[in-house]
């Protein structure tokens, strides 16, 4: 007889399944639900990449890469983070890795640097993996309240470092609440970290949906490296290129930290995978800007239909909303997903997200006729 108790890691007692998918299960019961809960574009892979791919594999470039990623991935990484995060690798402080999805980063960073009783603060809400950062690492996570605007500032972060702080982290664009900082926050941020000899880690996963009135005066979205080099910078290519199941993101940081980070990615995910490194060397020229625009137009459809009828933060980016569940309801953000199965709507509760089950997830990333039928059930609860 096997004593799973005895055998089992305390850690696996930590931590809970997913709720977004116990929420996804719920709904499987449904039949063709209204699903705005799936964290993922709902356009197609650009067919340039599709190619890439295809070729890829069929030129048999099916084996191991170097660990740090295919040279000529990793070189238009080099060139890419010169351009954008105006990082010059050629120096050797800074450096640039392929990770496993931007997860993979968010792992191999935490194994790096977290040692039991460091701690590491993260935004509340948040996105579901930071707080098992903790579990995983031994480390303890300190949330960072940010109701009700989701400003994730210095001012709310500086009161929770302690002497014991290895890392805070920053998600902006973010989920679950699609708010993108400024630059000045950005630059207060950076800042506070580095006087304070604290990491900070900067998820960017949704860099390229960050709608007009948030990109920064190069038109981009604004990050903290350009206000210090003593963070990690973490991207993926999953959201930006509906590509999520490919599992591929990016780190860049002090060659320092990256050099330790490559060091676990040998012995663990060894490398990204092979083919997708290969289709997205040339993503970054690919133009995603019709399906930007297209989610800040399903944006407005959602503020235009809720923000009449609750609080929301209006979201600048990404491609989530999180509003309220009007408190004349009488009903948490579990209550209130629930009752919306009745109308075949799937929608995430915020306490998936946050020690609080106050709000709830939309994600808009799905076609307009099903978003303007999922609002519609929206709002004749809501109202
Ligand atoms: N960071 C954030 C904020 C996310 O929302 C997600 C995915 N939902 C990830 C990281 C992980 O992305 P990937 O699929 O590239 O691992």
């Amino acid at each position: 007889m096997m004593d799973q108790g005895h055998l089992l890691s305390s850690r696996t007692g930590d931590v809970d399944v997913s709720g977004i998918r116990r929420a996804f299960q719920l709904g499987a019961r449904l039949e063709n639900p209204i699903n705005l809960s799936i964290g993922q574009p709902h356009f197609p892979v650009p067919d340039a990449l599709k190619d890439a791919a295809i070729d890829a594999i069929r030129a048999d470039a099916n084996g191991y890469t170097l660990t740090g990623g295919h040279d000529t991935l990793r070189d238009s990484l080099r060139e890419f983070v010169r351009d954008d995060l105006g990082w010059d690798t050629s120096g050797g402080d800074l450096d640039v890795m392929v990770t496993s999805g931007t997860s993979g980063a968010l792992v191999l960073a935490a194994w790096a640097l977290l040692d039991p009783g460091d701690e590491v603060i993260v935004p509340d809400p948040n996105f579901v993996i930071y707080p098992v950062l903790g579990p995983m690492s031994g480390a303890t996570v300190v949330p960072c309240d940010i109701y009700p605007d989701f400003r994730m500032t210095a001012a709310r972060i500086e009161p929770l470092i302690t002497e014991r702080t290895k890392m805070v982290i920053l998600n902006s664009p973010a989920n679950p609440t699609g708010i993108v900082l400024d630059d000045d926050e950005m630059r207060d941020i950076a800042t506070l970290c580095r006087d304070r000899g604290v990491i900070l880690l900067s998820d960017e996963i949704y860099d390229l949906f960050t709608y007009a009135a948030a990109r920064d005066d190069r038109g981009r979205c604004p990050t903290p490296a350009h206000h210090s080099r003593d963070l990690l910078v973490v991207r993926g290519f999953g959201k930006n290129y509906g590509c999520t199941g490919w599992r591929l993101g990016f780190a860049a940081g002090p060659s320092w930290l990256i050099q330790e980070m490559l060091k676990f990615q040998q012995y663990s995910f060894v490398c990204a995978p092979s083919m997708a490194q290969h289709a997205v060397a040339a993503a970054h020229s690919v133009d995603m800007s019709k399906w930007v625009e297209s989610y800040e137009r399903k944006r407005d459809m959602v503020v235009e239909a809720l923000s009449p009828l609750t609080d929301l933060a209006v979201p600048q980016g990404a491609f989530y909303a999180f509003p309220a569940v009007p408190p004349a309801l009488g009903l948490t953000g579990t209550a209130f997903s629930e009752s919306m199965l009745d109308h075949n709507v799937i929608v995430i509760p915020g306490g998936v997200f946050s020690a609080r089950d106050t709000h709830f997830r939309i994600s808009y990333a799905v076609d307009d006729g099903r978003l303007a039928e999922g609002l519609e059930a929206l709002v004749s609860v809501m109202s």
